[in-house]
């Protein structure tokens, strides 16, 4: 794997912050983004969005295999658009899956991807967090290979307990 690009850095206390937000929303997707200096190699800050999607699903569908889309609201994509251009800019978009697994489906590939040449929608790199009702279970950071055309993983963190 010649091309995959170097996981940016997460410090454990964004990672645990991340987390924290995964059980936040449960069974609900969360979803936000991690900042930090541009063309650095690390985040510093977590900005939590609201999941549009999340809201008006019912409670009750915790534990189902499928996942759902999650839509940044409409405040948090002006901000993330603004983010761009900021000293520490959007570096990496994470969501959770509330089915406990941590994995890049086709789903996210497409809200992640260029509709037009196929690559990276935004010059991030995405975490996707797999909670179950009892603790996250793993983390997974992916990045687009242009190699592969996909989406790969590049680091796989440690869940709780
Ligand atoms: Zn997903």
């Amino acid at each position: 794997m010649p091309d995959v690009p170097s996981p940016i850095n997460i410090p454990q206390a964004i990672l645990d912050e991340v987390f924290a937000h995964a059980r936040e929303a449960f069974p609900a997707e969360c979803c936000g983004w991690l900042e930090g200096p541009k063309d650095g190699d690390a985040v510093v800050s977590a900005h939590p969005c609201v999941n549009v999607q999340s809201q008006g699903t019912h409670p009750t569908v915790a534990g189902r295999g499928e996942e759902r889309a999650y839509i940044f609201s409409a405040a948090d994509v002006i901000a993330f658009n603004e983010g761009m251009d900021a000293d520490a800019p959007p570096l990496i978009i994470y969501h959770s899956h509330p089915n406990g697994r941590a994995y890049f489906s086709e789903t996210d590939t497409k809200v992640a991807s260029n509709a037009w040449d196929g690559g990276k929608m935004y010059p991030v790199q995405q975490l996707v967090v797999g909670i179950d009702e009892s603790r996250v279970v793993e983390a997974v950071l992916f990045d687009w290979s242009e190699g592969e055309q996909a989406f790969v993983e590049i680091q796989r963190f440690a869940g709780e307990g």
